[in-house]
């Protein structure tokens, strides 16, 4: 149906965010987008993110704000920026930022080199324009703003820009590092992270509202190494239907043949009734109610044609690798190991979804490790904090909607969450199609007039925050 197609762009959205100069590299650059194409040309991969820290360190020291350094080493530095040093132990608003980036090779593909920070025209190009370095500098910026006024007066909050490491690679050198040692320091009463942007054309009855998607909860990563060790005979001219590689196929084709089981929770059945009652109409009506009892039979069908939007409601598990041991093309080999990345609704647990998995696999010579996965968390319920950034998104984009969301990928807010700390994820401007497929892909770039808008944006929700008292 046309209007699932069109719903393929609000879910896009979650991954998530004429004069010719390349900007100097100092610190005493002072526009945010200066201060971006500057910070873009640190090589901040996950693990060597200390260069870039410093340069935010430094410039956070600059601004004036109150700086602590948590951890400082180059695979794991972590320092927050605040108006009020921590030692104050005011309740803190925490806006999250991951310094590192995922690599991007020197290639033609990209217009400009990945690690430019070129400034063509209106737009700022490079690795992390939007995942995230863009959007730690927005939150810099908008907090350093209130320095004057917080000297003036006591404000209710603390607000700080937390900067971790190692996002990209599953935060155990960052966010992990922050929430097992240092969260009485740090003091925070709302994490305000990565998650949804803005963007247009997602009511198929409505494409000139923008609308913003705030998550509240996120999918949990899970990855699985899956072994199987099997001696054969060893030439490959006596084919054995019993080898490593059999059975290790057979196990993948069981995993991946399976329809995945729908699962509502509370966040998705709130979050598929808005978007039905913004878009109004007979689409607004299927929307509204796909999880009822009339349209159950049919929901997997309706939402089969929109796979982005079917993998919010379901588990999913996708091989990533598979290898057997070097050797010669006729030796059979006497192992395989396969790897699988899987996200699961919050609702399930890993222990009974690995059961199932061994159900389905049916063989025990196939062994389940667990690589990693992140924490399990409760969704942030809405409370006023959540409407009085609500209030600032619709004063900054005036005319825009504000849903909450089920984020389908995993992010630093979940360490917080997990730590029954609220989280909201939220990259305040808007974004299109085109911005948004750049994202850990080529050409990653941002408008200097988003990033401007940004940090207007995180201004109004400190003021909205500040308002609340
Ligand atoms: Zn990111």
């Amino acid at each position: 149906m046309e209007v699932y197609v069109s719903m393929n762009k609000f879910i896009l959205l979650f991954f998530f965010i004429s004069i010719h100069c390349f900007a100097s590299d100092t610190l005493l650059t002072k526009t945010p987008a200066q201060n971006l194409s500057a910070l873009l040309q640190f090589r901040s991969l996950s693990g060597h993110e200390k260069q870039a820290g410093d340069f935010l360190l430094n410039k956070a020291t600059e601004m004036g704000l109150s700086v602590h350094v948590f951890n400082n080493q180059d695979s794991a530095f972590n320092f927050s920026a605040s108006l009020y040093p921590l030692e104050q132990h005011k309740p803190n608003i925490v806006f999250l930022c991951h310094i590192d980036v995922v690599p991007a090779v020197d290639s033609i593909e990209w217009r400009f080199p990945p690690f430019s920070g070129a400034i063509v025209n209106d737009t700022i190009w490079g690795r992390g324009c939007l995942d995230m370095k863009g959007i730690g500098l927005m939150q810099l910026h908008a907090v350093a703003t209130y320095l004057e006024e917080a000297k003036k007066e006591s404000l209710p909050y603390n607000f700080s820009v937390l900067f971790v490491s190692g996002e990209e690679s599953g935060g155990q050198n960052g966010a992990k590092l922050i929430v097992e040692n240092n969260l009485p320091l740090l003091n925070p009463s709302l994490i305000i992270g990565e998650g949804g942007a803005g963007l247009k054309g997602v009511l198929p009855s409505k494409p000139e509202k923008e609308i913003f998607f705030l998550s509240v909860v996120e999918k949990r990563s899970l990855w699985l190494k899956l072994s199987v060790h099997q001696k054969t005979h060893g030439h490959s001219s006596l084919p054995s239907s019993n080898s490593a590689n059999n059975i290790m196929i057979k196990a993948i084709d069981r995993i991946t043949s399976e329809k995945p089981i729908i699962t509502f929770n509370k966040t998705t059945r709130h979050m598929f009734r808005d978007l039905g009652i913004l878009n109004g109409g007979l689409t607004g009506f299927v929307l509204k109610n796909i999880n009822s009892f009339l349209l159950r039979p049919f929901r997997r069908k309706i939402l089969s044609s929109e796979p982005l939007l079917l993998t919010e409601v379901t588990n999913t598990i996708q091989l990533t690798n598979y290898s057997n041991p070097n050797g010669p093309p006729n030796v059979i080999p006497g192992s395989a190991v396969s790897y699988f990345d899987c996200r699961l609704v919050p609702t399930v647990s890993t222990k009974k979804f690995i059961r199932k998995l061994k159900l389905r696999i049916h063989n025990p010579k196939v062994e389940i490790e667990i690589i990693d996965q992140s924490p399990e968390e409760k969704a942030s319920k809405q409370n006023e904090k959540f409407g009085a950034i609500k209030l600032a998104l619709k004063k900054t984009y005036p005319g825009c909607e504000v849903l909450p969301v089920l984020f389908p990928a995993t992010t630093d807010n979940s360490y917080f969450r997990s730590k029954g700390i609220k989280a909201y994820g939220l990259l305040p401007l808007e974004l299109n199609q085109q911005l948004i497929e750049t994202v850990h892909a080529t050409n990653e770039c941002i408008p200097v007039s988003s990033l401007n808008k940004g940090i207007e944006a995180y201004k109004e929700i400190i003021r909205e925050l500040i308002n609340l008292n």
